[in-house]
C-alpha cells in the first residue's frame, strides 16, 4: 500500500472525529480497567499506552507501527500488550495485513467481520453474530462447535467505488 503504517497513526486527539476522541478513549479505558480486574490483573503502562496508540491511528497498525510512537518499549513487550489487548476482546487483529484495530463494540463479540478495501486500504471492522447457516452445516457435520470467527471481506469501498482516487 502507499503509506508506511507510522503514517496512518494520528495524535490529533478530539478534534478530528477519529474514533479516537476523548470520551471514546475514557470508554476503552474503562474496557481496560474492567478486562485487567476480571483477570485478576492490573492495567499496566504498556497495556494503556499500547491501546491508546492504536486507537489514535486512523486505520489498523502493526507492532512496528505501534513502536515507532512509543520508541521506549521494547518490542517483546509490545508483541505481548497487543496479544492480551485482543485476548480482553479491547482489539482485534486483521489477519492479512497483521495488524491491529480497536473494537468498537460495546461488548465481547464471537464473530467478527472486516470489510478491508484493497484501493484505499481502509478497514472498517463490525460484529458479526451469526455464521452462515451453509458454515453451521459443515462444523456441524464435523462434529465442531465454534466458539469465535473472524471473515475478512476484500473487496472496494463505497469511497473508492465512487471514483475516488488519492493516487
Ligand atoms: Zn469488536
Ligand atoms: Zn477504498
Amino acid at each position: 500500500m502507499r503509506l508506511s503504517p507510522a503514517a496512518r497513526l494520528c495524535d490529533a486527539g478530539a478534534d478530528m472525529g477519529h474514533h479516537c476522541c476523548a470520551h471514546k478513549m475514557e470508554d476503552l479505558l474503562a474496557r481496560l480497567e474492567a478486562a485487567c480486574r476480571a483477570g485478576g490483573q492490573r492495567v499496566t503502562a504498556p497495556r494503556r499506552r499500547v491501546l491508546e496508540a492504536v486507537a489514535r491511528a486512523a486505520e489498523p497498525v502493526g507492532a512496528y507501527a505501534v513502536l515507532e510512537v512509543l520508541p521506549d518499549l521494547h518490542p517483546p513487550t509490545v508483541y505481548r500488550a497487543l496479544e492480551f489487548l485482543e485476548g480482553a476482546g479491547l482489539l482485534h487483529r486483521v489477519a492479512s495485513r497483521s495488524a491491529y484495530m480497536v473494537c468498537g463494540a460495546a461488548r465481547a463479540h464471537a464473530g467478527t467481520q472486516f470489510l478491508i478495501c484493497d484501493v484505499c486500504g481502509h478497514v472498517e471492522v463490525a460484529p458479526a453474530p451469526a455464521l452462515p447457516a451453509a458454515l453451521v452445516a459443515q462444523a456441524e457435520g464435523a462434529g465442531f462447535a465454534p466458539t469465535r470467527w473472524a471473515t475478512e471481506l476484500h473487496g472496494t469501498c463505497a469511497a473508492c467505488r465512487g471514483g475516488k482516487t488519492d493516487a
